[in-house]
């Protein structure tokens, strides 16, 4: 038997006997009083009882407490022969009468306010599983868009990976094929030196890109873990800054603004990483136009600023973007996992840092990271 219907069982027999007892223990009170005390009127002794039944058990409980009540006073009756009521015979069918009607109207009064009770209850219970219900629903909406997006991510990051695997391929097979079957003076060292920076172009993205994943699960697994060392952050910022601009055509498209070293503890791969991440976005969406960046240190915090002129977030955009494979863009424009705004974000808040975003729609857009120089220590 399902213990909740044992349970139920048990709380009724309790009951039961409760109610026996009471009924028992009344009536022998009443026994006694009509038999020491002159003109008792045992009715009165019964009507809190009933009381207590109709409040505890309802009409159907009241009224036949009501009926073993008078049933019991009637055997008083039977009994005690000598009792002085027990003359007054049509005064007491009367109060007998009066006591049956009081009886049911008091456990028709309680049985009512017992019903609101439990509406109000049910209502109570209702409102709470819509909560409840409400809470599901957003998690179910939360959940499948978590698996849509995820289905995205993977359709992406398995065409992303193939691109330049493909295209390494291919020029590694052309190369082969040149060195095998060209004439030396159709196949040049400088031709052959263009495929070989174009495959290692392409080997850096994908390791980047295998990078960006790894770290993702690490991330989602909540196994990140920090190795902080005593690090200036202008000088990571100005390393950062340099390595990109070594691949841009134009040197002055990025102006670097530093004003002194910035120290603190920070894990420098990972600060490294997070600046590498914004910086390639501001190259990547920034239209060909000016990049600024610039560092400012005072006692408590490190402020970078990293910003473009390109095509900026849309507004209802700006939150999303902080979130795993989130992209504001059509991956037919530009191509990218959107896992790399999510690792930032996780870097910095990890050092108990904060990163925020200004962007306007083709204006373009400032992403500012605030690191606390005291927080992350050995
Ligand atoms: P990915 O660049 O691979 O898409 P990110 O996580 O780095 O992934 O960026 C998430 C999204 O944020 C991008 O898809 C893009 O829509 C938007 N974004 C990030 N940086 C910029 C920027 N500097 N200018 C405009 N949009 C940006």
């Amino acid at each position: 038997m399902p213990p909740m219907i044992t349970a139920q069982r048990h709380s009724l027999i309790v009951r039961l006997l409760v109610y026996i007892g009471l009924t028992v223990g009344t009536s022998f009170l009443a026994f006694l009083a009509l038999r020491y005390i002159p003109n008792f009127n045992p009715f009165l002794i019964f009507l809190p009882t009933v009381t207590f039944f109709a409040m505890t058990g309802g009409l159907i409980v009241g009224v036949i407490t009501t009926i073993i009540s008078l049933l019991s006073i009637a055997l008083f009756f039977f009994f005690s022969s000598t009792h002085p009521l027990l003359s007054v015979s049509v005064s007491l069918f009367i109060q007998a009468c009066l006591f049956f009607l009081i009886g049911v109207f008091i456990s028709y009064i309680l049985h009512v306010s017992r019903q609101r009770d439990k509406i109000i209850e049910y209502q109570r219970k209702v409102r709470q599983l819509h909560h409840v219900i409400e809470a599901l629903e957003k998690n179910f909406e939360g959940a499948q868009k978590e698996i849509k997006a995820r289905d995205q991510f993977l359709a992406i990051a398995s065409h992303e990976l193939k691109t330049p695997v493909t295209s390494m391929l291919l020029q590694v097979q052309t190369a082969i094929h040149n060195i095998r079957n060209v004439s030396l003076a159709n196949f040049s060292v400088a031709t052959l030196l263009k495929m070989l920076e174009d495959t290692e172009q392409q080997s850096k993205r994908l390791s980047k890109m295998v990078n960006d994943l790894l770290d993702l699960s690490l991330i989602t697994t909540g196994k990140i873990d920090l190795e902080p060392e005593q690090t200036d952050i202008s000088a990571i910022v100005r390393t950062v800054t340099q390595r990109s601009l070594e691949r841009l055509s134009d040197k002055k498209q990025i102006s670097l603004s530093i004003s002194k070293p910035v120290i603190a503890y920070f894990d420098k791969l990972r600060i490294e990483q997070a600046l590498i991440n914004l910086l390639s976005n501001a190259i990547k969406y920034g239209n060909n136009k000016p990049i600024f960046i610039s560092v400012k240190g005072s006692q408590e915090v490190a402020k970078i600023v990293i910003g473009d002129n390109g095509i900026g977030i849309p507004a209802d955009q700006q939150k999303k973007i902080f979130n795993r494979f989130e992209r504001a863009v059509s991956p037919r424009d530009y191509k990218g996992l959107g896992v790399g705004l999510y690792i930032t974000y996780q870097i910095i808040t990890a050092h108990h840092g904060k990163i925020k975003v200004e962007s306007h729609v083709n204006k373009g857009t400032i992403f500012t990271i605030e690191l606390p120089l005291k927080s992350v220590k050995k």
